[in-house]
This record gives structure tokens, C-alpha cells and sequence, in this order.
């Protein structure tokens, strides 16, 4: 979208770094059901639970939808909300959970809560599902390196600032700057990597100015 376009570099450092897919899935309920002293339920499968009628309408090599729920990884208690759980989903299964109604979402996971503990869960009250991999202003929720990248290398391209310093004269350099946790050398994918790339840039703009 960058006119004139981006250096080679840049462009394939965003080819390199991969960006991946974490959603929250919220149940409410009226009220809990879960013991006072309970930090949250995390699941552990030897064998999915297996639906007949959904397996069956599904093509070959589609057949892991018919378990995408099995990539929960377990339901957390919420600070400041004494009712409410937080489940929590990663990668294809994620961005195909986002794809179903909330009502079947929240029902697979009371289903789950009671095979898996045991306890009489009540149905959901309300549900709030983060639907970041289909969101077209999102697309994913954070980076990472797959195998064979190096990612230091991308990091760092991803960085630095345009044009580049020896390509510039006098007031022209520092047109863009890059910031976002994806500009992070040793913290991409988390929150103080972001903050702290906020930082370095503001950093360089001040000695910019002060030079
Ligand atoms: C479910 C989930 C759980 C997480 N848990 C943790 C955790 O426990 N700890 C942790 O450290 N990190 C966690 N992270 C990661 C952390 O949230 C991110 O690394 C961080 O928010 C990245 O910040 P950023 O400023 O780089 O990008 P973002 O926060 O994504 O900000 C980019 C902004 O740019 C805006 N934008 C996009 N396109 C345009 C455009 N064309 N024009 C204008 N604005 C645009 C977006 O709307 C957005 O506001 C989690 C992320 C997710 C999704």
C-alpha cells in the first residue's frame, strides 16, 4: 500500500514474520458454579468426544474442524467479574471457531465444562468471543517466527526507520517510523514490547530534534 513502495528488506521482513491467532472466548453466567478457592479448569484429552453428524459434512483433510474445540486450552476465573469465565484458543481452530454463531460456542464449551468436571454448569448467560483473525482491521492477534526465519534479522528490518540514513540528506530522514510489538527484537508478541518500541521511537525522534 506504500507509494513509492517499501525497500525489498521491509517488504520481506512482513513476508517472513508470521502472524498468528489467540481469542478469548467470555461465558457469563447467572451465577458461579465453580469452587471459591478455583483459579480456572485447564482440559487434558486422551480421545476427543467425537460428533457423527458434523464429521460427515465435512470433506477430507477438513476432519480437525470436527474437534477444533479440543484447541481450548482450559477456562480461567475473570478479575472483577465473580461469574464469568475465560476460555482461551489459538491458530486454525481459533479462526474457524470465529467463523460459528456464539450460541453453539458457548454451548460446546458448557459441554465441555461438565464432562470435564463433572459439576452441574448451568447454561451461559451471555457470551463475548474475540473474532480478531476475521477481523479486517486486525487479521491475527500477534507475530511469531516460524522455523527456518531469522528473526532477529526480520525484527530489526521491521524496525528501523525511512529512509534509510545513508540514503537520505539533511531534513528528509525520519519520514516513517516503525513501532508495534512486531518491532521488538527480544519481546514481539507482548504488550511491553509494543510499549517499549512506543518508547524507542519517541527516543529517536527527541535526539532527532535535539541534534
Ligand atoms: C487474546 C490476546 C491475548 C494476549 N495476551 C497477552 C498477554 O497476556 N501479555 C502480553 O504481553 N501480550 C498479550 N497479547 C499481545 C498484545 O496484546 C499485543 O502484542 C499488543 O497489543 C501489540 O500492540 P501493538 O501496538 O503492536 O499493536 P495493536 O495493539 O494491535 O495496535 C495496532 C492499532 O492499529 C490500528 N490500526 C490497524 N490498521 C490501521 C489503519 N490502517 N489505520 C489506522 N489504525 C489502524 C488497530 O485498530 C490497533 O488499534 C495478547 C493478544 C491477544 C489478542
Amino acid at each position: 500500500m506504500f507509494e513509492p513502495s517499501l525497500p525489498e528488506e521491509k517488504l520481506s521482513a512482513i513476508e517472513n514474520l508470521s502472524f498468528g491467532i489467540v481469542d478469548k472466548i467470555f461465558l457469563f453466567f447467572e451465577k458461579s458454579f465453580w469452587p471459591d478457592d478455583c483459579a480456572g479448569v485447564q482440559l487434558v484429552w486422551k480421545e476427543g468426544p467425537e460428533d457423527k453428524d458434523v464429521y460427515e459434512s465435512l470433506s477430507e483433510g477438513e476432519t480437525w474442524k470436527k474437534t477444533w474445540f479440543k484447541k481450548i486450552t482450559g477456562f480461567d476465573t475473570v478479575a472483577r467479574h465473580p461469574t464469568a469465565l475465560c476460555g482461551w484458543i489459538t491458530g486454525r481452530e481459533a479462526l474457524y471457531m470465529e467463523s460459528l454463531q456464539d450460541s453453539e460456542i458457548g454451548a460446546i464449551c458448557v459441554r465441555l465444562l461438565r464432562s470435564f468436571t463433572g459439576w452441574s454448569v448451568p447454561e451461559v448467560s451471555k457470551t463475548l468471543i474475540t473474532r480478531w483473525g476475521s477481523d479486517p482491521h486486525v487479521r491475527g492477534s500477534y507475530t511469531f517466527i516460524s522455523d527456518g526465519v531469522n528473526g532477529v534479522e526480520a525484527h530489526k528490518a521491521l524496525a528501523s526507520p525511512l529512509p534509510p540514513k545513508d540514503k537520505c540528506r539533511g531534513r528528509k530522514h525520519l519520514q516513517v517510523l516503525f513501532a508495534g510489538e512486531a518491532t521488538h527484537v527480544n519481546f514481539y508478541t507482548t504488550t511491553h514490547g509494543a510499549y517499549l518500541t512506543g518508547v524507542r521511537e519517541a527516543e529517536r525522534l527527541i535526539s532527532y530534534y535535539a541534534d
